[in-house]
């Protein structure tokens, strides 16, 4: 509605602030019946109550502007919290020192002001609005004590004052020190929080890729694989596999150590990614050994692809690695027939590996002993 834009302010920490003042007002309108209460029943000097009163609108009216405005959101704490405390604060001790009958209530008051505010004020802007507070409790105590000293007989203004003050004193920093275990407490937690989801992060994106290369792990290209042959069912997809594993590697290991051996795996990977084009999947089966699962691919497609990272392998400088470094591959290549289980696939491609790596190595085998009809224990 308008006059809500208009009365709230924009939306924001503007209306925000707003809306915060707006949930104060039901309190500061029971302190200013309760004035004029005291002012009807003799409890109260009028113009003590009028003084109050126009502090409490006035200081109201103040903050309505500044927040209204904007000016306010302008500032580190939009709400103006702590200034309103302090204003507050005035507010009460004003009442403590011109309406003896607030006194009984004039702690609750308190409490309640820092309880409201305790989460915008910084720990020193607590620490400053209650010893401002105390001090003026003791300004007004210090009167009373004069004051009685001056007329003896009213000495029982003095004692509830005294005892008031003592009070003020224990429960507003127990109050404080409380309400700082509790914030201590909400930050721990909301950093154990923070940590447990990073670090649930870094696990999770391990169970997907490979720390080492960075290619899917063998869990999750399982997934993968298994995905695709449920999908082959309902869609008649063709897909691929491959089985690819370094040639010779132990020797890159022995000869020129492990670590050259761990850059080789990352940058195979790295040359099969780039090659392999998108929608596969490459996974880091065993140590030196990878899957390679090609979508909607036919065979003659899938070894094309094989030759391409081949090819690639070839002209890859891998003496910036190791002097004298030479690396290739040996893979197999199978075709997924409609029905069939993913690992007979996997178990199929591994074969044709064997058989390029008898053959030679640094070389692409086809599987070719494709079954004519599935045997029934093998449909899924
Ligand atoms: P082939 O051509 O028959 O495949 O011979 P190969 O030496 O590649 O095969 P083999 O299975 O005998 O050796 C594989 C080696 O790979 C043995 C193992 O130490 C090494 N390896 C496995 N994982 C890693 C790894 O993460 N980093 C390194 N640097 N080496 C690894
Ligand atoms: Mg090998
Ligand atoms: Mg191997």
């Amino acid at each position: 509605a308008p006059w809500r834009a208009r009365v709230l302010g924009p939306d924001g920490p503007v209306r925000q602030a707003v809306l915060r003042l707006l949930w104060l007002l039901p309190s500061y309108a029971l302190a200013l019946a309760m004035l004029g209460v005291a002012v009807r029943l003799d409890r109260a000097p009028a113009w003590a109550a009028s003084t109050l009163s126009a502090y409490i609108v006035g200081g109201l009216l103040t903050f309505y502007g500044l927040l209204r405005c904007g000016w306010a959101s302008r500032r580190r704490e939009p709400t103006l919290a702590f200034q309103q405390v302090l204003f507050g604060a005035g507010a009460v001790v004003g009442a403590y020192a011109l309406v003896p009958a607030s006194r009984p209530l004039a702690l609750e008051w308190l409490c309640l002001m820092l309880v409201f505010d305790m989460h915008r004020l910084q720990r020193h802007q607590v620490r400053r609005a209650l010893l401002l507070t105390i001090w003026g409790l003791s300004l007004v105590v210090a009167r009373e004590l004069w004051l009685a000293h001056r007329h003896p007989g009213v000495t029982h203004h003095m004692v509830g004052a005294l005892l008031n003050l003592g009070m003020a004193s224990l429960a507003l920093p127990l109050f404080v020190f409380v309400s700082g275990l509790a914030r201590r407490l909400r930050h721990q937690s909301a950093r154990q929080h923070r940590e447990l989801q990073q670090a649930l992060a870094r696990r999770q994106a391990l169970v997907v890729r490979d720390g080492l290369t960075h290619a899917y792990t063998r869990h999750h290209l399982q997934t993968l694989i298994d995905q695709e042959a449920a999908r082959q069912r309902r869609t008649q997809r063709l897909f691929c596999l491959a089985m690819l594993d370094i040639d010779h590697f132990k020797q890159v290991n022995d000869v020129h150590g492990h670590a050259v051996g761990d850059a080789v795996l990352r940058a195979f990977t790295q040359l099969a990614q780039e090659t392999i084009g998108p929608g596969r999947a490459l996974g880091r089966w065993g140590g030196e050994e990878f899957l390679l699962l090609m979508p909607e691919t036919p065979l003659p497609e899938a070894l094309s692809t094989l030759q391409r990272l081949r090819t690639a392998m070839h002209k890859h400088d891998w003496s910036a690695l190791a002097p004298g470094l030479q690396v290739s591959f040996s893979s197999g290549v199978s075709q997924h027939l409609p029905g069939e289980r993913a690992s007979t696939v996997i178990e199929r491609a591994d074969r044709a590996l064997y058989q390029a790596k008898q053959a030679g190595r640094d070389r692409i085998k086809a599987a070719v002993d494709l079954p004519r009809a599935l045997p029934r224990e093998q449909r899924a």
